[in-house]
């Protein structure tokens, strides 16, 4: 028969679980970050792609009025050219100064990102070592547990209900969903120690013994 004790270790069991989950989240957060910072650099370059060929676009037409101004012009025309001149190269310019900025960014960006990379991937490695100490923690635990124990505990615990898998009961009723039970369901809890989950909200009651601990 299961006694209290179980219920410290089951408790144990789980807490080790959510904090090898939580390791887990974190190394996707890393992850995430990384990958938003790559989008925004491929942003960055495909703006400056695009910035190039508008450039490559206007000194072809800068070269074709350069072309027309060497041949014999009325005045009129030939000023409308220069005018024309005039703003394609004021459009050269200011594409010319994003361009270099584009430049400066990816340039800076891609360095940041390399040593974010880096950081992440130590990280990582770090929480993976970390997280794989807690599974064998709880590895090792399990088999303490009394038959059955982790398989339950299993399929509460892959809902990730809010505020954990457990409850208790407050006279005769779940604390956390209000459902309502027996007085034979409150002593198989409290007195005979038998794991028992809320035919509600489905998480595990702990006796009342094992909730202080
Ligand atoms: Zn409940």
């Amino acid at each position: 028969m299961a006694d209290v004790d179980d219920f410290f270790r089951l408790k144990e069991y789980d807490s080790l679980g959510r904090e090898a989950q939580g390791l887990a989240e974190k190394m996707e957060e890393g992850l995430r970050r990384l990958k938003r910072l790559e989008d925004e650099l491929l942003a960055r370059r495909t703006q400056l792609t695009e910035r190039t060929a508008a450039r490559g676009q206007l000194k072809h037409q800068i070269a074709e009025l350069e072309r027309r101004l060497a041949q014999r012009l009325s005045p009129e025309v030939m000023d409308q050219l220069e005018n024309q001149g005039l703003e394609l190269l004021s459009a050269l310019g200011e594409l010319e100064s994003l361009i270099a900025d584009d430049n400066t960014f990816i340039t800076g960006f891609t360095q940041t990102i390399q040593s974010i990379q880096q950081e992440v991937t130590e990280e990582n490695q770090r929480l993976t070592q970390a997280r794989s100490n807690l599974l064998e923690r709880a590895q090792l635990l399990r088999p303490q547990l009394p038959d059955g124990w982790a398989e339950t505990h299993a399929k509460i615990a892959q809902k990730k209900p809010a505020h954990g898998v457990f409850t208790r009961l407050t006279g005769l009723t779940c604390q956390f969903c209000r459902y309502s039970v027996s007085k034979v369901f409150e002593s198989e809890v409290d007195t005979q120690f038998q794991l028992k989950s809320c035919a509600s909200c489905g998480r595990l009651f702990l006796p009342y013994k094992a909730v202080a601990g």
